[in-house]
């Protein structure tokens, strides 16, 4: 899921200075999962700033909605409704849904309160952990099921580096463990480590960021 956590509550009422009347748009999707813009962070950041703002002397009307996913088309028009009475909607969607919607309703101001951080998993009940840097071409079969680009720290392809620390943590940051450590301790236990002693095939990172904003053009579902 794409992860995010929200910004601090000062930064957030120092982008609400200028206005008295915003629309707080949360998402049902993956930063309800990761527990910082769903429904539930909706009320509770409503009622933050609902407080500070009074005791500022300045009230706050808040207009509250969660929707579906704030990075789909279809569901984005039930904000439709409160755009002419609001001055500005802050989304605690991640960046995609926060974009979408300043793209759908142009004239309409559009803040972030949510930091997008990165496509994770729940490790256990408050900890996630990044695991996929959305490349564009996936190596997991090579590797182990590990992704190279996300854990190691330098995204090397044929490590370790050799700043392996002797029980195994990276040199960049030693809280972590080394991402190619963790490589070859599975190919290990898959009986793979001939993967491991080829070196991988250069990398073409046409796929990901480097080439610009990307697309996934689908003609079959397209009407
Ligand atoms: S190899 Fe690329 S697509 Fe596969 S998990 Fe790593 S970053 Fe994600
Ligand atoms: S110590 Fe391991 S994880 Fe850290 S940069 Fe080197 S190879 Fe990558």
């Amino acid at each position: 899921m794409i992860m995010g956590e929200q910004k601090p509550l000062e930064v957030i009422l120092g982008m609400l200075t200028p206005y008295d009347k915003i629309v707080l748009a949360g998402c049902h999707g993956c930063v309800t999962v990761c527990r910082a813009g769903g429904a539930k962070e909706v009320e509770i950041l409503a009622s933050s700033l609902r407080l500070a703002r009074e005791s500022e002397g300045r009230p706050l009307e808040i207009k509250e909605v969660t929707l579906e996913r704030q990075c789909d088309p279809e569901y984005l028009e039930a904000m439709r409704p409160y755009l002419e009475d609001y001055q500005a909607i802050l989304s605690i969607a991640c960046g995609a849904g926060i974009q979408f919607v300043a793209e759908k309703y142009p004239s309409t101001i559009v803040l972030p309160g949510l930091d997008t951080t990165f496509i994770g998993v729940t490790e256990k009940q408050g900890l996630w952990a990044e695991r996929c840097q959305a490349c564009g071409n996936c190596v997991l079969h090579l590797t182990g099921g590990i992704c190279p680009v996300a854990r190691c720290s330098k995204s090397l392809f044929n490590g370790p580096c050799g700043g392996t620390t002797t029980d195994g943590r990276c040199e960049v940051n030693k809280e972590i463990p080394c991402g190619w450590m963790m490589i070859i301790d599975r190919l290990r236990s898959l009986n793979q480590l001939e993967n491991y002693r080829k070196n991988l095939p250069m990398k073409s990172w046409k796929t990901s960021r480097d080439g610009g904003p990307r697309r996934i053009v689908r003609e079959d579902l397209m009407e």
